[in-house]
């Protein structure tokens, strides 16, 4: 099956840089077994943790000489806001959570898929193959995304699982050229568990307290999000340090359903 071929199944490719540990493990690599794409690219949502924004600027600089990392962002052409807009601004501004809250992919779509897909179309790449960073353990997510489908001009490569690369060894690979990757992704995504948010409680107080707004006020607009969950789980994040550890949204599918394609959580 193509998507999982031990090398890359189409010409010209390219990889789609998620910021995490495991597209950070699959370019080192991609790298190491000589297999240079012909594009790397990381979708900023204006949201990122500055963590991993840091990341991924070490990682163009590890990149220098073999291939470029190019950052990329939506810009809107129409409309009141014109250009970049960072969508936790977008969120405030429009009383909404991110669009995953509700069961929707528009945040992925917008602010992760689109400014890639434009930058491949205006550098000339119509087709060929991209490179995404599902590892080998995780078979709920490639499941998915397989039945999902392909963008019609591009193959979705899962090096990772084609060469049984698993979590685990994601790390190796990572710790092995020095590198300490955290989870990406925004800082306020509705598929971050506790643990997540706590973290961001204590490191980043004031992106903390960016989400919570967002939470109320989109709340206070009748926007509280799928099955009234809000970001986290519809206790309100305010109060997360009273929920326990283990809760039942820790369990559910959302949690398993990250983002596609576009480099959310990789
Ligand atoms: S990380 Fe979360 S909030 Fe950000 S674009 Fe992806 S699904 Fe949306």
């Amino acid at each position: 099956m193509k998507g999982f071929d031990n090398t890359p199944p189409a010409s010209p490719w390219g990889i789609n840089f998620g910021g995490g540990l495991n597209s950070t493990a699959m370019i080192i690599e991609c790298r190491r077994r000589n297999l240079r794409p012909d594009w790397i690219l990381f979708a900023d949502t204006g949201s990122e943790r500055p963590e991993t924004i840091e990341h991924v600027r070490r990682m163009q600089q590890w990149c220098e000489g073999w291939q470029n990392i190019h950052i990329v962002r939506w810009k809107r052409t129409k409309g009141d806001i014109l250009g970049f807009e960072p969508l936790h601004e977008n969120c405030l501004r429009t009383n909404h959570l991110p669009s995953k809250a509700y069961g929707l992919a528009g945040c992925t779509s917008k602010w992760k898929i689109q400014p890639m897909e434009k930058w491949r179309k205006a550098n000339g790449f119509d087709e060929g193959a991209f490179a995404v960073g599902y590892d080998a353990d995780e078979h709920r997510r490639i499941k998915s995304a397989c039945e999902r489908g392909d963008d019609p001009n591009f193959i979705a490569w899962y090096p990772l699982v084609a060469w049984h690369i698993g979590r685990q060894e994601c790390e190796t690979i990572c710790t092995s050229q020095g590198m300490t990757v955290i989870k990406s992704s925004c800082f306020m995504c509705p598929n971050m568990k506790r643990q997540e948010w706590m973290q961001l409680k204590n490191t980043h107080p004031k992106l903390f307290d960016i989400a919570v707004k967002i939470e109320e006020n989109a709340a206070a607009h009748g926007n509280k999000g799928r099955d009234e969950l809000g970001l986290y789980n519809g206790m309100g994040l305010r109060n997360i340090e009273q929920y326990s550890t283990g809760d039942l949204f820790e369990a559910s599918e959302t949690v398993e359903d990250r983002c596609h394609h576009g480099g959310c959580f990789t």
